[in-house]
Parts: C-alpha cells; structure tokens; sequence
C-alpha cells in the first residue's frame, strides 16, 4: 500500500486512512454494487452520481457534474431506480451538446462513500446507499431549480 499521509479526501472530506485516495473507497464499493444481486435495479447508478456529485469540483467536463444531479434528482424526487436513469443518461447524452455549470454545496457532507463502506453488505448497505445519494442531492438544494429546469427542457 502506497504511504500517504492525508487521512480525509481533500474533496468531500471523508475519512480514507487505510486508503491511498477517496477513490480507492468507492472503487471498493463499486466491487459491491456492480456484483449487486438485483441487476435490474441497478443500484451501482447511485454510487456512481453520489460519488461524481460530492466530487464536481474535480470533474474537468461540465456533462459529468450535470449528468450526475440529473441521476440523483431522479432516484430522489422521482424514484427512478439506477436502471432507469442509466437509460435517461443514455437518451440525454444523445440530444445536448452544452452542459451548464454548477457551483457546488460549501458545507462538508456527513454521509460520504467512507460511512456506506462502513455498513454491512447486504439491506444495510443498500440503504446507506440511498441515504448517501438523497443527501447528497439535499446538499446541492442551491441548485435544485436549474437542474429540475434542464431536465424539463430535455425530456
Ligand atoms: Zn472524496
């Protein structure tokens, strides 16, 4: 294991001793989810858009940033399951070219891919993954309006 003296991810603040980088942590839990046994809800989804979200500040592309607050309004307000805004990225990421910029929550998290690692692989993890994504979309309530706006004008 590499050494490494930082013990919180300079990004969303979560605790990755025993890590080289926060992403080492999701990649973890990407192992979990994309092994999932329900494919079909896809839960892998909401990692990968909590995760892109509470990292926007290190997204160089501005579709990574939207696509992922696209994902998390969906799961949230709309109760899509992860297979299904897999296919509303795939249906968006044909007809928009340009992607608007957002300016990311101040405030540091208190759910990151560190405290869902944390719980146990089955129901609880499942649930600490929705409860990391929900917060994760309460955090960019800033933001709410204009990406509820984007989509409107996109489906
Ligand atoms: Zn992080």
């Amino acid at each position: 294991m590499p050494t490494n003296t930082l013990t919180a991810c300079p990004t969303c603040s979560a605790d990755i001793s025993g890590y080289a980088t926060c992403r080492d942590l999701y990649n973890e839990l990407s192992y979990y989810t994309l092994q999932h046994s329900d494919p079909e809800f896809f839960i892998h989804q909401y990692i990968v858009d909590a995760y892109a979200a509470q990292h926007a500040t290190d997204n160089p592309k501005p579709i990574t940033n939207a696509f992922a607050l696209i994902g998390l309004y969906l799961f949230a307000e709309k109760k899509y399951t992860g297979k299904a805004v897999q296919k509303a990225h795939m249906a968006l990421a044909k007809n928009k070219k340009t992607w608007p910029q957002f300016i990311p929550p101040k405030e540091r998290p208190h759910i990151t891919v560190r405290e869902v690692l944390n719980t146990k692989p089955g129901l609880l993890r499942d649930e600490a993954i929705k409860q990391w994504a929900e917060s994760v979309w309460d955090s960019w309530k800033n933001e709410h309006q204009k990406i509820k706006e984007l989509i409107e004008l996109h489906s």
